[in-house]
């Protein structure tokens, strides 16, 4: 059986990734597994151990470093967020395609250990666009939008080191695309190892 893609997903803070997610998964739930991070940070209301995130404490998180249990970890903002290794390549062995939800510094260590790995960034239209939907939300302050849009300007320097650029104008039509690039890498020489080398060696029996 064909191993499973590792594909990693960052975006400014507004631009949809979220529910991005949610459409890619309730579409092909069969074929993509969600890795699901730790952190330290506290439980927003809603949330649930778990489901959003694994929330330990610090020393937890510290241990779960030390044991080489994480992929790849970061801190931001104040608090540890990183990707549990065992589901993570469990999946992948099972041959489903893996969606990392993490940050820019995260997703860099992630092509280094993985060179296969594929990187996508999520964009909003437009830097106008983008405000609109922070400040459409509702539920933040002007100081706290203000934030977000000045590290959006700091991540936009890092926008290059993504294998491609996703403008979520249109949810659908953002899934879909998203969807046929993780598919296609399925296609790349790199992910096709083992099928080159038995045609290979098929080819020198003539
Ligand atoms: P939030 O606290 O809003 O849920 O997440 C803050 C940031 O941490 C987001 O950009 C999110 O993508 C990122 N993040 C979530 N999980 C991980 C992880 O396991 N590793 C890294 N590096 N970043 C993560």
């Amino acid at each position: 059986m064909k191993k499973g893609i590792l594909a990693v997903v960052s975006g400014f803070s507004g631009a949809g990734k979220g529910s991005l997610m949610r459409e890619l998964l309730q579409r092909h739930g069969e074929q993509y597994a969600l890795s699901i991070s730790a952190t330290t940070r506290p439980p927003r209301e809603g949330e649930e151990h778990g489901r959003e995130y694994f929330f330990v404490s610090k020393e937890e998180f510290e241990r779960m470093i030390e044991e080489e249990a994480l992929i790849e970890y970061a801190c931001y903002v104040g608090n540890y967020y990183g990707t549990p290794k065992e589901y993570v390549l469990e999946q992948m062995e099972a041959g489903r395609d893996v969606i990392l939800e993490i940050e820019i510094q995260g997703a860099l260590k992630v092509k280094e250990r993985f060179p296969d790995a594929l990187l996508l960034f999520v964009t909003p239209p437009s830097a106008g666009e983008l405000e609109k939907r922070l400040r459409g939300r509702g539920t933040e302050t002007d100081e706290v939008i203000l934030c977000r849009l000045k590290r959006a300007a700091e991540e936009a320097e890092f926008m290059e080191d993504y294998d491609y650029i996703l403008v979520n104008d249109n949810l659908e039509v953002c899934a879909s695309e998203m969807h046929a690039l993780i598919q296609s890498q399925h296609l790349r020489t790199g992910s096709s190892q083992e099928w080159i080398a038995r045609i290979r060696e098929e080819l020198c029996r003539f």
